[in-house]
């Protein structure tokens, strides 16, 4: 039985599956060409996805940052905790999102 690497998320797989057990990507019927766009647009999307996140994450941080600097909400008011925890959520959101685009360029060949 030969392996092959699924085009889409890059695991060994059999040569002789259909369909991709890790990620469901669907080899049969599909020329070597046709199964490496196919993958590439998948990664493509995935980082666009990421990249979009990201950004909103940020966006939030930044927001919640410059309501903060700006109105200096009293500590101890909701107003105080929510403008924090957004901020602190987006930072960790981006950082995610970050992190596992990351990944998904360093699984690019
Ligand atoms: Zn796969």
């Amino acid at each position: 039985m030969a392996l092959t690497q699924c085009p889409s998320c890059n695991k060994r797989i059999s040569s002789k599956v259909k369909e991709c057990p890790h990620c469901q990507f669907v080899l049969a019927g599909q020329s070597k060409e046709e199964m490496e766009r196919e993958g590439f647009r998948i990664k493509q999307e995935k980082s666009d996805k990421l990249l979009s996140r990201s950004m909103l994450a940020l966006l939030i941080a930044i927001a919640a940052f410059t309501y903060l600097f700006l109105q200096q909400p009293i500590p101890g008011t909701w107003q105080y905790g929510m403008s924090i925890g957004a901020m602190v959520a987006g930072v960790i959101w981006f950082l995610i999102n970050r992190v596992q685009l990351l990944f998904l360029k360093k699984k690019k060949q």
